[in-house]
């Protein structure tokens, strides 16, 4: 859904302008503009919400800001200041609290950074000049008609190289993954569980969420991998765990092959919070999660209602997660 308002800044000798709300959702650019020839463009995404008491907030948004800035680095582009991204996220949502869920809806307001190289360039190098945008649009709760576990599938593709970009949210990555995707959804997989790319032994991903394993004895699991995007979801739901539920967490390589002795698998991003995984389809080989295709394990349940409860103002948030919008 198209919404009013949306933020634009142009970076140009060496500098990014003021920045202004605009209505104009259209971008002109050079047909050699670096984004449409070398694909130099990064993004991020978050979400607004009514609270309980009314609020219209957003969920640290700090974090988003600061892993725009690491992908812009590694894809050789100028930072856009943290500060300015946050200032960024305020004015749009500011400008369109008309279009914020209200609170219990489920849905909630997404929000969509993004950077790209927009002058001509044809020789194999960086832009020059570069825009940021920020759009906002709403979206309908992640799970209409209550949470149904997922069957995913193991890829045999892979959405990152070793030592690549997997770590950064660039559009490339996604671009990449688009074939898997289809895929698998012909299949009647719902997302490719995607294997560490050197070894193919260790699980990295899906497209575009990290996995969070629980193991029969309640400790919570996540892998670790340089070519594993570091989802804020995952980094939150981690946090939750220690020190609102008491549980261990262990942040580790994890191999495929230990996967079947997990007791609950979900897949955590801004979209879903936590998407639970039911089955893993390996190669005519069908992993199946103790806690079953009907409802969420006890402890990703445990998770979901903790982090949703901080998010939606019923449960006291860690200090600076919670940012509201005047
Ligand atoms: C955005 C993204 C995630 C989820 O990150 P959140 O910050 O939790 O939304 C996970 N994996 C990939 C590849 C992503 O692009």
């Amino acid at each position: 859904m198209k919404t009013p308002y949306r933020y634009v800044s142009n970076y140009k000798d060496g500098k990014w302008d003021d920045g202004v709300l605009t209505t104009d959702d259209k971008v002109c650019i050079s047909e050699c503009a670096g984004v449409l020839q070398y694909a130099q463009t990064v993004f991020e995404g978050l979400k607004a919400y009514t609270t309980v008491d009314g609020r219209i907030v957003t969920f640290r948004p700090d974090m988003n800001a600061t892993r725009m800035l690491a992908s812009a680095k590694r894809l050789e582009m100028p930072v856009f200041p943290e500060d300015r991204f946050i200032d960024a996220v305020n004015q749009v949502v500011s400008a369109n609290r008309d279009y914020v869920p209200p609170y219990g809806s489920g849905a909630t307001l997404y929000i969509r950074p993004y950077m790209f190289g927009s002058d001509a360039v044809i020789g194999v190098k960086p832009a020059n000049e570069y825009q940021f945008r920020l759009f906002c649009t709403p979206v309908g709760p992640y799970f209409k008609e209550g949470v149904k576990p997922i069957v995913i599938r193991v890829s045999d593709f892979d959405r990152a190289a070793p030592r690549g970009t997997g770590n950064i949210k660039a559009g490339l990555n996604y671009a990449m993954s688009l074939y898997a995707i289809v895929d698998a959804h012909e299949k009647g997989f719902e997302e490719n569980m995607y294997l560490d790319p050197g070894t193919r032994t260790y699980v990295e991903e899906t497209g575009g969420a990290n996995f969070l394993f629980v193991t029969d004895d309640g400790t919570v699991v996540t892998p670790l991998s340089d070519s594993i995007l570091p989802s804020i979801t995952r980094r939150s739901l981690c946090y939750v765990a220690e020190n609102y539920l008491g549980l261990k967490v262990e942040h580790r390589k994890v191999r495929f092959d230990e996967v079947k002795d997990f007791a609950e698998c979900g897949l955590c991003g801004t979209a879903a919070v936590i998407s639970p995984v039911g089955a893993i389809y390996d190669h005519g080989n069908l992993i199946q999660f103790p806690s079953g295709m009907e409802k969420m394990g006890p402890v990703i349940q445990k998770l979901y209602d903790t982090l949703t409860g901080i998010q939606m103002g019923t449960i006291e948030a860690p200090e600076g997660w919670i940012h509201e919008i005047k």
